[in-house]
């Protein structure tokens, strides 16, 4: 069995959706699982409807209703078989509307938020599946919410895997031993009691993952819009290479630090059993793709040590400065259980003998954090920061590699500089409008011109 995920892009339209059904057809001896997300920018139209509701503002909030309705409706007429999955979503749309005017002028609440979002990935999915029965695919609509059990933390809800694991033998790998080929959601789950979750922002990759791990399957294909993990976003570098191979560890610590190809928990689930993420572009599925596994041998990209270079825009420093911390202890753990209380996430951190600096992504609960922080030392806080992260297993080994960075990221200002524990990264602050030309020189100096 493989799991093959679709994301937004490789799916946005009737088009997109014939290329994943003949790249399913190719696969089937493989005994695929289709893990799809919603039809590019659903999710975020999906989000604007809570806006809406909350402005109370009817007549836009139909408008943008008629629109996904109509969006749905004319991909599904486009598509050989398509139509006998407009009935559903349409249900799932007014079923929507009906809560939604009712909601009119009030914040909706967490658990509203993440029912109406999971909406996206509920009419992709029934696109995908009427669309591979219109092509003579054997494919069966799978509703993935009984399946990935979660806690209630809306939003970021996280799966519970001994349940999952008993739901997909259960339910998924029966359909699969009979030769039919599931088609079910990314990013959405369910409580326990069968209230909807989400996984967070960009979650069906790690659905795709969590599926692959208890199935369990032999590789998780990532269909995405680019060939596969590159050197650098090549939306900001244009001239960025594909990686043939990367390692779990570097993928997760490029995805942590803004590679977006992948949701930074995907190589969870997957490195025990060792199972392969395969990242693909469906718009060119007679590439090779990059193969992330539990170890790559450096590939020879120019005279390059590393792997690839990303960063991430929106972040915080944190600066607690505290002369009464040298020699005392106690003080880290005093700090950080104040990012615990609040349930902030670190995301690096660098200390000196008298002060720490912290940065953070998250700010909707910066204002006590940074009121408790103030009872330990002098708080200073700086915005619009980003943190660039150069990856790649080479660090270990090649010395010098630190001062062509640092002479790479010139004339910007490094803030924060911290190297990960396993010495696969070196991660520094530098100010966000300094990203993306930081990101460039550094590609230039590490594969060469051309990027
Ligand atoms: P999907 O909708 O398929 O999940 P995403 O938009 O989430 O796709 O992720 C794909 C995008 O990730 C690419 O279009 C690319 O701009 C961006 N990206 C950022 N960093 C990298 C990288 N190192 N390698 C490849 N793509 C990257
Ligand atoms: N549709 C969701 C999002 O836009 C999940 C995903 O695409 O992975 O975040
Ligand atoms: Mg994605």
């Amino acid at each position: 069995m493989i799991v093959c995920k679709f994301g937004g892009t490789s799916v946005a339209d009737a088009a997109a959706i014939g290329r994943l059904v003949d790249i399913v057809r190719g696969r089937r001896a493989d005994r695929p699982v289709v893990v799809v997300s919603a039809l590019a920018g659903v999710t975020d139209t999906l989000l604007d409807l809570a806006s809406l509701t909350q402005a109370g503002d009817p007549a836009a909030l139909h408008a943008a209703l008629a629109a996904l309705a109509r969006r749905h409706e004319s991909t599904a007429r486009e598509l050989p078989g398509g139509e006998t999955a407009i009935e559903a979503i349409l249900d799932d749309l007014r079923a929507c509307g009906v809560a939604l005017e009712r909601a009119l002028g009030r914040r909706l609440g967490p658990a509203e938020v993440d029912a109406l979002a999971g909406l996206g990935e509920l009419g992709s999915s029934r696109l995908v599946a009427a669309a591979m029965q219109g092509a003579g695919l054997p494919a069966t609509w799978a509703d993935v919410r009984p399946i990935m059990v979660t806690d209630d933390r809306f939003g970021r809800a996280t799966p519970v895997a001994a349940a999952l694991a008993a739901r997909v033998r259960d339910c998924l790998v029966p359909l699969c031993k009979a030769g039919r080929i599931p088609v079910t959601q990314g990013f959405i789950g369910a409580t326990p009691g069968g209230v909807p979750t989400t996984l967070g922002r960009g979650g069906s990759d790690f659905t795709a993952a969590l599926l692959g791990a208890a199935l369990p399957a032999s590789r998780v294909e990532i269909w995405t819009d680019v060939n596969g993990l590159m050197t650098a976003d090549p939306r900001i570098v244009p001239g960025a290479r594909t990686l043939r191979a990367a390692s779990y560890e570097e993928a997760a610590e490029l995805a942590t630090f803004g590679a977006k190809v992948l949701h930074p928990a995907t190589a969870m689930p997957l490195v025990r059993a060792g199972i392969p993420i395969v990242v693909l572009n469906s718009h060119r599925p007679g590439e090779p793709g990059t193969t992330i596994g539990p170890s790559a041998a450096l590939e020879r990209l120019g005279d390059s040590p590393i792997r690839s270079i990303s960063w991430k825009r929106g972040i915080t420093v944190i600066n607690v400065r505290a002369p009464r911390m040298l020699g005392t202890y106690g003080f880290l753990r005093a700090m950080f259980e104040v990012f615990e209380r609040h349930e902030v996430v670190v995301d690096v951190l660098a200390s000196g003998e008298v002060s720490v600096s912290l940065t953070v992504e998250d700010r909707s609960r910066l204002e006590p954090v940074v009121r408790e922080l103030g009872e330990l030392g002098e708080v200073r806080v700086e915005e619009r920061r980003a943190i660039v992260a150069v990856v790649g297993i080479g660090l270990r080994h090649t010395p010098g590699v630190a001062s062509r960075i640092f002479r790479a990221v010139q004339p910007a200002n490094v803030e924060v500089i911290s190297q990960g524990a396993s010495a696969i990264n070196m991660t520094f602050v530098v100010r966000e409008d300094d990203g993306p030309g930081v990101v460039q020189r550094l590609h230039a100096e590490f594969f060469g011109p051309c990027g």
